[in-house]
């Protein structure tokens, strides 16, 4: 069987490395790096530490509008997956390039898998939320994290199927890679003592860091923050473009460059409370127990408040600093947290077993 894993932005590369190494040896395989993503922080780093294979094409489509992205994907993959015919394509997560490449291989007629299917946040004015949907529509293996998302495409009529609810693969990488974090020397490189009690934030999302008054709003209620406690802020690419422009200059807290995977999570396992409006980092949170605040309305991923350590805050300033305060308050209860079924490291060997299933992957087509 041959498969063609295309990825294009850091999350998809965590995705990714476990699905890879999972069917290594058992089918022929390609990647495809879309170079949505393209700097060495969003990028190679992830390569280097995840083990993942070099990519056999970049399609450099590189930063700009997502129209644009989809353009250049829908142009030069296409004589790819045409000349290559493979029996699967593989495509992860929400962003830009999952879309893209599901929309390129369906349009030559190449059946498409989607890793994380089925997540919903109900907000269609997030570029993400349509990617989801769009991407379960036209794939022919939907492999979900969790029930939420098996409910979610049951009730959007989705041929059960078609569904696989395979665990978070995600949480295969992070079980895998837990072993050698170290918070030590990324700390000291930001003059922080390892017994430090800090807070860690990730903030990129479009509808947030595109609206400076909001963004503007958040960024003041962590500088009041950072006047008690450490913040420590790696900066995306895309947020980074909007404070230069803004010419905010950081107002005491610790920013860094976006930091290679392992740094970040060994930050995020020591971080006493992490804000944030990523879906990879509510999941990441939830499995290690660490509290988590979401600055936006909503969640796909609603099993990390359920069961996990999430809290969702929107960006109401008052509040926000309302649910920080509460969080990093002296002896503040710890939220139970619960491991999400199949939140076991073992999603991708699932994966793996459906996908060589010959004869139902040929009625899947
Ligand atoms: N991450 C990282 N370095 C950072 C910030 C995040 O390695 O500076 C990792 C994080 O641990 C998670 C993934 O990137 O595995 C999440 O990606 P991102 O937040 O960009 O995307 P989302 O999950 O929101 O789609």
């Amino acid at each position: 069987m041959k498969i063609l894993h295309v990825v294009g932005a850091r999350p998809n590369f965590v995705k990714a490395a476990p699905v890879m190494r999972a069917l290594d040896g058992r089918a022929e395989q390609q990647l495809v790096h879309t170079g949505q993503h393209q700097d060495p922080a969003m990028s190679r780093v992830f390569f280097e530490e995840l083990g993942l294979p070099r990519p056999d094409l970049d399609l450099g489509v590189g930063y700009g509008a997502a129209s644009a992205q989809t353009g250049r994907v829908l142009l030069r993959l296409g004589p790819r997956l045409e000349r290559e015919r493979p029996d699967a394509c593989v495509v992860y997560g929400d962003v830009t390039s999952t879309l893209a490449t599901a929309l390129t291989a369906a349009q030559h007629d190449i059946p498409v898998a989607h890793v994380e299917a089925g997540l919903r946040s109900g907000d269609l004015a997030m570029p993400e939320e349509r990617n989801r949907i769009l991407t379960d529509r036209l794939a022919a293996w939907l492999f979900t994290p969790s029930t939420d998302a098996n409910d979610n495409l049951a009730a959007e009529g989705v041929d059960p199927a078609r569904i696989h609810l395979v665990g978070n693969v995600m949480v295969d990488t992070l079980r895998r890679l837990l072993p050698r974090t170290d918070a030590g020397p990324v700390l000291r490189r930001l003059h922080l003592s390892v017994e430090a009690r800090f807070v860690l934030v990730t903030l990129h999302r479009p509808e947030l860091v595109d609206d400076l008054t909001a963004l503007g709003d958040v960024l003041r209620v962590l500088a009041e923050v950072a006047t008690h406690w450490p913040v420590v802020f790696p900066v995306h690419p895309r947020t980074r473009a909007r404070l230069d422009a803004a010419g905010w200059t950081g107002a005491g807290l610790r920013l860094t460059p976006p930091l290679g995977y392992l740094d970040f999570l060994s930050l995020e396992k020591a971080a006493a409370l992490v804000i944030t409006d990523s879906g990879g980092v509510q999941e990441e949170t939830t499995w290690l127990g660490v509290p988590c605040l979401t600055v936006r309305n909503s969640t796909e991923r609603p099993v990390t408040v359920t069961d996990g350590t999430n809290a969702v805050v929107g960006r109401e300033p008052g509040r926000l600093r309302q649910a920080i305060e509460g969080a990093l308050a002296d002896g503040a209860p710890r939220r139970p947290s619960r491991k999400p079924d199949l939140w076991d490291g073992r999603a991708a060997k699932r994966i793996t077993s459906v996908l060589l299933r010959g004869d139902e992957f040929h009625a899947a087509r």
